[in-house]
């Protein structure tokens, strides 16, 4: 034993009764790295044999946006350890292809387990269809991380010509620039996922068709609202903390809340490699219970300024506690005069108006499939074998065991996988018993 995992095991052990797990981890596995062992908080908790973790540790991998919001606030407040997970090591990832580059490592290579993940990355890479020599890497879906909570920034210089959540003289603005060879020009952070979605979604929804009346490419946050300062970059598809930060910088305005594209969508996800769940399914289900426990924190209101205090510290964000503050009530100041004050568009974690947050629904997993065949990011056949993909990678089962074990109440607990038909801004249904529908009934699609 290290010095340093020696102090940190006589920390853990006496504030604690679940010494003899995290002695088992401290014993079988090499010492932490120094970020990963704040382990705080750790509240004394009888864990029964049956459901003691068969592992303390894991590495999870994280993206410093409110997505991440309840790994931090489970390790932080305790609920990852009190379920036994005692060193669960959360690793600030610098991109979504660090991410998934990360992933296919592994943990024992010097990657990580899973974590934070925008969809459907974990059934791209459980399929190979995004790794390095399309190689499959099995994954599980485990829980939703959060509804809400991103957003569409456009730059200042459009403020008040109709780039709004309907696109009323958009379509125009950008047919004239498509005209003058000087396209509009917008960015999202990673191809063919959530981000990536939300504005073709809104484009596609205004008449305006992403793949050829625009540019949309996947550009680095930071140098995105660098270019959108100095004019060459005209929209952003983003998530907390950017919006606000490009509204109070001036550089831009908030033309929608995805919450306005989509009430209550799916947004980010918990997954793990399979091979990790399949030797770990308890800790598995420990980590989920610290996850659920945390999701239901934050959804208390009178927790989130704490929680804000928490995600902005210099360990995780590392921004003004003040540009999360507001967005967690649901207060948005859209940049063009318009407010939102309504905390059922705030970034929610455990429960919404539709019902569960938490809950992996197979019927959302469905939709992002679909939308990747509507851009032809996927081929149209994947619609046939779609459901045997989400029947691989969607582990509910394990969401259902481990929110029973953790005593939620069966009204939290979704009785179908299916959250049934699911209706956006502009009138458009997905029903996902009739996906085909769904791709026939929009007017600007690839496929
Ligand atoms: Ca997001």
């Amino acid at each position: 034993m290290t010095e340093f995992s020696r102090r940190k095991f006589i920390i853990t052990a006496g504030a604690s009764a679940v010494g003899s797990v995290f002695l088992k981890g401290c014993l079988g596995n090499p010492p932490d790295s120094v970020t990963g062992t704040q382990t705080q908080q750790v509240a004394a908790v009888n864990i029964s044999p049956e459901q003691a973790p068969e592992t303390t540790r894991v590495k999870l991998g994280y993206v410093p946006i409110v997505e991440s919001a309840p790994l931090i606030i489970a390790k932080e407040k305790g609920f990852f350890a009190k379920h036994g997970m005692t060193e669960v090591e959360l690793s600030k990832q610098a991109s979504w292809g660090a991410a998934r580059d990360n992933v296919e490592i592994g943990a024992a290579g010097g990657g990580i387990d899973g974590g934070q993940w925008q969809m459907p990355m974990p059934h791209l890479i459980s399929e190979g269809i995004i790794t390095k020599g399309n190689a499959k890497i099995p994954m599980y879906l485990l829980a939703q991380l959060n509804t809400h909570g991103n957003g569409i920034a456009v730059a200042s210089k459009w403020e008040g010509k109709g780039i709004n959540l309907k696109l009323a003289q958009g379509e125009q603005i950008v047919s004239q620039l498509k005209s003058s060879g000087n396209l509009f020009k917008a960015a999202h952070t990673f191809p063919r996922v959530n981000q990536d979605f939300w504005i073709r979604y809104w484009l596609g929804a205004g008449g305006i068709n992403p793949d050829g009346d625009i540019n949309l490419m996947p550009v680095p946050s930071a140098q995105t609202v660098a270019n959108m300062k100095t004019g060459t970059m005209d929209a952003f598809s983003t998530g907390d903390p950017w919006p606000y930060r490009i509204v109070k910088d001036k550089i831009g305005y908030m033309a929608a809340l995805t919450a306005e594209i989509w009430k209550n969508h799916p947004e980010e996800y918990l997954a793990i490699r399979a091979d990790w769940v399949d030797k770990n399914p308890k800790a598995t289900k420990a980590l989920l219970k610290g996850v659920m426990e945390a999701q239901q924190w934050l959804d208390n209101f009178d927790n989130r300024e704490e929680a804000a205090k928490i995600l902005a510290g210099r360990n995780y964000f590392n921004l003004p506690v003040e540009i999360l503050t507001e967005p967690f009530q649901g207060k948005y100041e859209m940049g063009d005069g318009r407010t939102i004050n309504d905390r059922s568009m705030a970034a929610l974690y455990w429960k919404d108006e539709k019902g569960s947050v938490s809950y992996p629904y197979k019927s959302h997993d469905l939709w992002f499939f679909t939308e990747s065949v509507r851009w032809g990011f996927l081929p149209p056949d994947t619609l046939t074998k779609a459901k045997a993909i989400i029947d691989k990678v969607n582990r509910e089962d394990l969401w259902r065991e481990a929110a029973k074990e953790l005593g939620v109440a069966a009204a939290d607990i979704p009785t179908s996988t299916s959250r049934g038909v699911e209706t956006f801004f502009d009138g458009v249904k997905f029903d996902p018993e009739n996906p085909a529908a769904y791709l026939k009934s929009l007017k600007i699609k690839k496929a």
